[in-house]
């Protein structure tokens, strides 16, 4: 039996299938992981401040210009993005009843544009975007126009603040106990494109019970050795490949 094989088969056997999402899944959609070496923000030297600055509470207060036409720029980028065949598969496996959630580290709302229903997203959505004033919610195209650079609600003038945690900000309490229910209660775990190292969504996989972890990463993680299968590759291949095994054994 070949490890994809064996994953097929651990999909067949398993009906309560939660999966972990990182940045590696969006990568794979050409969305560059901020932090990686090739990251968007790399590239801006010019700026005197780093990424992680500009995407933090305090910048976002303090200098909403330049927070507003980086965001708009990295959303933009978003935008333009599509899912890929993990998103794909994985939006499949749920159809199935095979998959009960798919908890993710990223906001670009790419595995509810391949069809998810149940997906926790742990750093808020780029889909949402909240007046602060009104509460009004508005899409990801809408709230893109009104960034000139500083986006203001048409309807109350209050300024409009998308619905992704900043550094500095807290994870949504509601979200991340979902993700912990759905984890507690899943029979298999499958991690993908995340090195876990990411505090305190990599704290989340010690509440999983089941027998079946199997992770799918490039490069190596500190979890390695406790998972039952570990992939050195892309998800997307993974996960395309172990569910065309799957539905022929079906
Ligand atoms: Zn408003």
């Amino acid at each position: 039996m070949t490890p994809v094989e064996r994953f097929a088969e651990l999909l067949r056997t398993h009906d309560r299938i939660v999966f972990f999402g990182g940045a590696g899944v969006s990568t794979e959609s050409k969305i560059p992981d901020f932090r990686g070496k090739d990251g968007l923000y790399r590239q801006k030297t010019e700026l005197p401040w780093s990424p992680e600055e500009m995407l933090s509470h305090h910048f976002y207060e303090e200098h909403p210009v330049e927070f507003y036409t980086l965001y708009k720029e990295r959303e933009g980028m978003m935008l333009q993005a599509q899912p890929n065949r993990a998103h794909y598969a994985l939006a499949e496996l749920e159809r199935m009843g095979k998959l009960s959630a798919v908890v993710t580290q990223n906001i670009d709302g790419l595995h509810q544009k391949a069809g998810s229903r149940n997906v926790l997203e742990l750093h808020g959505s780029v889909l949402r975007n909240l007046c602060q004033k009104c509460g009004r919610d508005y899409g990801m195209e809408e709230f893109l126009a009104l960034c000139t650079p500083v986006p203001h609600c048409p309807a109350c003038g209050g300024v409009v603040k998308p619905d992704v945690v900043l550094y500095e900000e807290p994870l949504d309490g509601f979200t991340i106990q979902c993700a912990v229910e759905e984890i507690a209660r899943a029979d298999m775990l499958i991690i993908g494109g995340t090195s876990l190292v990411v505090y305190p969504a990599a704290g989340f996989i010690d509440y999983f019970r089941g027998d079946a972890l199997v992770l799918i990463n490039r490069d190596e993680t500190p979890r390695d050795r406790s998972c039952t299968m570990v992939f050195r590759d892309s998800v997307g291949a993974v996960l395309e490949e172990g569910l065309r095994l799957l539905k022929e054994k079906r």
